[in-house]
């Protein structure tokens, strides 16, 4: 069991009438701390009503979002190393704000899994993703999966398998067509649960990734109980590799570890051709970053066939005892 603390601080000043209005600072400092990643503390100062306002009317906006349909979906490009190929697309949610443009999940996702609002939208990216599924298949890209990143909150609904199977049998598409991804920390919260609803999920035939593997506890005697397919590298550890040795060090040492155990490894966030040429010395299976490609649109995707767009760039080195890497699609 792991505790933590967030606390939340506020000092009697002259501008104190009642004890009440102190309590309510101290509560306002102290749901900043959590917002602001839990275990910590923070003090009360004149900014922080400002900043308590502005979430208040961040909140107001997403639910009218949610209302007014405003969010939708862009797929991040995964591909083989060894052979080159696409093998899936990242669903990855975009809010197209009416004077903001398009705004992207790290300002707004924590508030939605705060919320509760996570479900309704997790949802509808869910049957986004897999009607997009569909359309990949229909238009050709064989084998292509679309992966969903599922938040804990969604797991702690033990309706998820469900929701899961009327997804897959809506778009009409085999299981084999849909992936998941569960963060290392949202897995490790209520591990049996999770556990549960993961088997559930797997007897329809949906595989699991563990996302931003790397990051919290990640016991190996946990790694090894979950039916996880494929864990993906945080991508602080890919940013930094190969220069940074201890990043280099933990990367090989996953990589390493995961392929004992059978399963495939993801790389995130890769940006240059000196940690894609690190990867693939390492046995990388899968890369993923702004090298390769940002997440696009589905028309851009779909777009890429007729471009017969190769994504590895030409100095990549080949993948260790491979063949030759066949052109992609
Ligand atoms: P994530 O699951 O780790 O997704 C990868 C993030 O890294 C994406 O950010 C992607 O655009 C970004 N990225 C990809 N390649 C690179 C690169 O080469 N360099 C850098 N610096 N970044 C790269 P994005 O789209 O802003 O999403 C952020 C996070 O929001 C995601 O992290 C995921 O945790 C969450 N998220 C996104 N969509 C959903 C969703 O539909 N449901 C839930 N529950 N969470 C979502
Ligand atoms: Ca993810
Ligand atoms: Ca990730």
């Amino acid at each position: 069991m792991f505790t933590s603390a967030s606390i939340g601080i506020a000092m009697v000043t002259a501008d104190y009438e009642r004890a009440e209005d102190l309590l309510r600072d101290a509560d306002t400092a102290m749901n900043r701390a959590k917002s602001n990643g839990r275990g910590r503390y923070e003090i009360f100062d004149a900014h922080m009503h400002a900043r308590t306002l502005a979430l208040l009317n961040l909140e107001a906006e997403l639910r009218r979002a949610v209302e007014r349909e405003e969010f939708t979906v862009h797929y991040q490009p995964v591909i083989d190393l060894e052979s080159g190929a696409l093998t899936a697309v990242e669903a990855l949610l975009r809010w197209q704000h009416p004077l903001r443009g398009l705004v992207f999940p790290g300002e707004f996702i924590w508030l939605l899994e705060d919320n509760g609002l996570i479900v309704t939208v997790g949802e509808k990216v869910l049957r986004a993703a897999a009607a997009f599924a569909k359309r990949l298949q229909d238009a050709g890209f064989d084998q292509v999966a679309v992966s969903v990143n599922i938040s804990a909150r969604q797991f702690q609904d033990p309706r998820l398998p469900e929701l899961v199977q009327s997804a897959l049998h809506e778009a009409g598409i085999s299981p084999s067509r849909l992936r998941l991804e569960i963060t290392e920390s949202a897995a490790m919260s209520d591990f049996d649960l999770t556990l549960e609803i993961m088997r559930k999920i797997n007897a329809l035939g949906v595989e699991f990734s563990i996302d931003d593997f790397g990051t919290s506890y990640s016991s190996l005697g946990y790694l090894k109980r979950f039916p996880a397919r494929s864990i993906k590298i945080n991508q602080a550890f890919i940013h930094d590799v190969p220069t940074n040795p201890d990043s280099a060090a933990i990367t090989s040492a996953i990589l390493a570890m995961a392929h004992i155990l059978g399963l495939e490894v993801i790389a995130e966030g890769v940006e240059d051709e000196e940690q894609l040429a690190f990867l693939v010395s390492q046995r990388c299976n899968q890369v993923q970053g702004f090298l390769i490609s940002p997440a696009l649109t589905e028309e851009e995707l779909i777009g890429l066939r007729q471009t017969r767009s190769q994504f590895l760039p030409d100095t990549t080195p080949e993948f260790p005892g491979a063949g030759t890497r066949s052109p992609i699609l």
